[in-house]
C-alpha cells in the first residue's frame, strides 16, 4: 500500500496525466460530474457527482459514421474507433459496479466496438465513500462502499491528511509502477480505522438493509400483474430524469442528421419512460405509463437477473432517489414488495 499527502493531490494527478488522460469529479455551477483534469482543474471530493461516470465509456451522444450521397452513389464513412489511454479517479464501489453490469451488455457478442475500445483503454480507480448519505443502499446489491475492490483497478481511501492507494489489478499495477515516485509506501493501519468508520455509518443508513428476496429472475409471473404497479405509477411523469441519471441503464436510439457536409448517424441516450421509446409504425408496445414504469423495474430486478447469473441491475447509488421530482425510486419499488425488513 501506498500515500500521498492530501495536500500533494495535485502533484498525483499532474503524474498521471502525463500520459494518460485524467478524469475526476470536479464542481461546476453547483454541480459535481466527472471532467478532464488539467493544471488548475481542482478535484472535488464530492464522490455523488449529479450524472454518474457511465458517460465515460457510454457517452450521452456519439456519432457512429457518417455518409456523403451523389445521384446513386453513396460513401460511407466509419468514425474512428477511440484509442485515448484514460484513467477515471474518484469512483465509488457504486459506480464502479455499473461498468460490469453495462459490460454484460455491451461487451457480449456482438460487442459494441465503441464502448469496448473505452474500457480496455482505461484505469479505474475508486475512491471508498467517506460520507455515504441516506439515500444510498449500495449494500443491498452487494456492494461495500468501505473497500471498493471488487470492480476496481486502484482502490483509494482519504484518511487523515494522506490519500492511500492499492494496485488490486494488473492495469492498476501498471499505472502504480509508472507513478510511483510521487507516493511513499505505508502500512494499512489508518486505512483499517477508515475502513471501520465507514462500515460502522452504512449500518444506520435507512434503504441500506432492504431485502431483494420478492425479485429475482424466475419472479416475472409472480409480478407482471401484480396490484402494486397501478400505486406505484400513478404519479409518474415521464421525465426519464431516472433513467438518465442512472449508471446502468443502457437504452439509447439511433438517428440519422441530414446536415450540410452529409448524413452523420449518431446515437443519444433513451429512456424507458418515454412515451415514444422503441415507437414502431404500427404504434408502442407499452402505450401506458403504468407499463413503462414496470418495465423501468421488472428489467432492473426481474429481467437482467433473468439473463444474468441473478446479477441485479441497480447498483444501489441512490441517484434516482434524490433525482426525482415526484419521490418515485426504485427503493420504494423493493419496499412495496416486502423489501423493507
Ligand atoms: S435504479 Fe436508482 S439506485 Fe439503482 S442504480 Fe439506477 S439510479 Fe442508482
Ligand atoms: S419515476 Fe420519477 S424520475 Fe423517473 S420518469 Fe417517473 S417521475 Fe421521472
Amino acid at each position: 500500500m501506498y500515500y500521498i499527502e492530501k495536500a500533494k493531490l495535485s502533484e498525483l494527478f499532474s503524474k498521471i496525466a502525463e500520459n494518460r488522460s485524467l478524469y475526476l469529479p470536479v464542481k461546476k455551477n453547483g454541480q459535481t460530474n466527472f471532467a478532464h483534469w488539467e493544471e488548475g482543474t481542482e478535484y472535488c471530493d464530492d464522490l455523488k457527482t449529479v450524472k454518474s461516470a457511465k458517460d465515460h465509456f457510454f457517452p450521452q451522444t456519439e456519432s457512429l459514421m457518417h455518409f456523403k450521397t451523389e445521384g446513386k452513389k453513396i460513401q460511407i464513412n466509419q468514425d474512428k474507433i477511440p484509442d485515448e489511454k484514460t484513467v477515471l479517479f474518484g469512483v465509488r464501489g457504486c459506480d464502479a459496479k455499473s461498468f460490469k453490469i453495462l459490460d454484460s451488455v455491451f461487451m457480449s457478442e456482438p460487442q459494441d466496438a465503441f464502448y469496448t475500445a473505452r474500457r480496455e483503454n482505461s484505469v479505474v480507480i475508486t475512491t471508498a465513500c467517506s460520507s455515504p448519505d441516506e439515500a444510498c443502499f449500495c449494500g443491498v446489491f452487494g456492494v461495500d462502499p468501505a473497500d471498493p475492490k471488487a470492480d476496481s483497478d486502484v482502490v483509494t481511501w482519504f484518511a487523515g491528511d494522506k490519500l492511500y492507494w492499492e494496485a488490486v489489478s494488473e492495469k492498476g499495477e501498471a499505472l502504480t509502477e509508472e507513478i510511483k515516485d510521487v507516493l511513499s509506501s505505508s502500512d494499512e493501519k489508518e486505512v483499517e480505522e477508515e475502513k471501520a468508520r465507514i462500515s460502522e455509518i452504512t449500518k444506520l443508513l435507512p434503504l441500506n438493509n432492504m431485502s431483494l428476496s420478492a425479485f429475482g429472475g424466475d419472479k416475472t409471473d409472480a409480478l407482471f400483474n401484480a396490484p402494486q404497479w397501478d400505486k406505484l405509477s400513478e404519479a409518474c411523469l415521464g421525465c426519464g430524469s431516472c433513467t438518465f441519471v442512472c449508471p446502468t441503464c443502457q437504452c439509447y436510439d439511433v438517428r440519422d442528421y441530414n446536415g450540410a457536409n452529409g448524413i452523420q448517424r449518431y446515437r443519444c441516450w433513451d429512456s424507458c419512460m418515454f412515451s415514444d421509446f422503441t415507437m414502431m409504425a404500427h404504434g408502442t408496445n407499452r402505450p401506458t405509463q403504468k407499463q413503462r414504469f414496470r418495465q423501468r423495474f421488472m428489467h432492473k430486478l426481474v429481467y437482467f437477473p433473468a439473463n444474468n447469473n441473478g446479477e441485479f441491475s441497480c447498483v444501489g447509488c441512490g441517484r434516482c432517489v434524490a433525482r426525482c421530482p415526484i419521490s418515485m425510486n426504485i427503493a420504494k419499488v423493493i419496499k412495496s414488495f416486502g423489501g423493507d425488513k
